[in-house]
């Protein structure tokens, strides 16, 4: 199994980002493996940043924001440990960093951030951090983003255009549902209400059509990954663990767009038709998008579980992504059994190519892998592959 990020965060480490300028001295100290930049600015002055990684040219590249809501402080905490991550990454990663870029906006309401509120928006664009979401005419600032321009806010307006000169092939935006209320449990529907599980986490996914095969398996994947590493921790005593096993958290999913489906409790404004973020992006854009939201459990564990969900996205994404090389069969050349394969291979390949072209000799470690001779010169890349039954075919690779 593939692991790119830690998921495991420790709760004193989290503890320590109380302020904005703890979570900036966080990005600000990537600056030099990574590209960390200012995007828009808040209204009370506080930079907002990107992170940039991975490869700076890839057509591929997953967009990941957090804190659209300040006060829901697990996502911006989870984007910062990825993006350390993506500084110092484990093998798989860094293998696929090759290939994929990523942009992390970990905060993009620094005064909600450090005011432990919600930023709300009236009709013609003045905002305020207010407790609670809308009252009257002042709206959750993550549903103006389908406004016209001249009706939000600045920094509103300059992300907007940042997020859309990115091209980005995928969006994630890491929420939290914060109400608190240990009656919970009878507040919900009554087909709910009797159920051993507790829902945790939401995947609200939003997929054009276009891109349904992309959109669902990067769905589900965000599921299974949830189920696989975070639902029972490493570090919880056995019985804990048993305890979770039997009470299986479900993530709970809500698909929007037609065939509108939701396989759980919680969020029942989604109902509405309520457009955030991630649909500004879907309906602008045409990518499918996710909003991700943990609920209720310690802050370690919510961490966990944004960068598993993120973990699972970024895996089907690449597990999706046509591969880099391509190649065609030219020919096929038998030889007897004596000879030595990469005699046989450089001889033909200074016919094809020359004798001036250059060579390598790929030999994987594994057992049963097939030897390798690599040749080109300007113009061609041939590969030479040993084959079962004494004989030798030759691919022309393109990139
Ligand atoms: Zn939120």
């Amino acid at each position: 199994m593939i692991e790119l990020f830690e998921k495991y965060p420790l709760i004193k480490d989290l503890n320590t980002f109380k302020r904005y300028s703890d979570l900036e001295a966080g990005m600000l100290a990537l600056r030099d493996r990574l590209h960390v930049e200012e995007v828009a600015r808040s209204k009370m002055n506080r930079p907002i940043y990107a992170v940039n990684a991975g490869a700076a040219e890839s057509a591929h590249k997953i967009l990941l924001t957090a804190a659209n809501h300040g006060r829901e402080d697990a996502p911006p905490l989870a984007l910062l440990s990825i993006a350390r991550q993506l500084a110092q990454p484990n093998r798989d990663l860094e293998r696929l960093m090759k290939s994929v870029s990523f942009i992390l906006l970990p905060c993009l309401d620094p005064d909600g951030y450090d005011l432990r509120g919600v930023k709300c928006v009236d009709p013609i664009g003045n905002t305020e951090i207010r407790e609670e979401y809308s009252e009257s005419s002042w709206e959750d600032v993550n549903a103006v983003w389908c406004r016209a321009d001249e009706f939000l806010p600045p920094e509103t307006r300059a992300l907007k255009k940042y997020l859309l000169e990115l091209h980005v092939s995928l969006a994630l935006d890491l929420h939290e549902t914060l109400f608190y209320r240990p009656s919970l449990r009878f507040q919900l529907p009554p087909q709910w209400r009797f159920y051993p599980n507790s829902f945790e986490v939401t995947v609200i996914e939003f997929i054009p059509e276009s891109q349904r095969d992309l959109g669902e398996s990067v769905g589900a994947s965000i599921v299974e990954n949830l189920k696989r590493s975070y639902y029972v921790p490493r570090k919880v005593s056995n019985l804990g663990r048993f305890l979770r096993k039997i009470f299986v958290p479900l993530p709970q999913t809500i698909t929007k767009g037609e065939g509108r489906e939701i396989s759980g409790p919680l969020l029942t404004e989604f109902r509405k038709g309520r457009m955030v973020l991630s649909d500004w992006l879907t309906l602008s854009t045409g990518i499918p998008s996710f909003t991700f939201e943990s609920f209720l459990s310690p802050l370690d564990y919510r961490v966990g579980a944004h960068i598993a969900g993120v973990e699972g996205a970024v895996l089907a994404f690449a597990g999706l992504m046509p591969q880099a090389v391509s190649a065609r069969q030219v020919k096929r050349i038998p030889f007897p059994k004596k000879k030595k394969f990469h005699i046989e291979s450089a001889k033909e390949a200074m016919q094809l190519l020359g004798e001036e072209c250059r060579m390598v000799v790929h030999r994987k470690d594994g057992r049963l892998t097939r030897e390798r001779l690599i040749a080109w010169n300007s113009a061609r890349r041939l590969e030479f592959r040993k084959r079962w039954l004494r004989s030798i075919s030759v691919w022309e690779l393109y990139s």
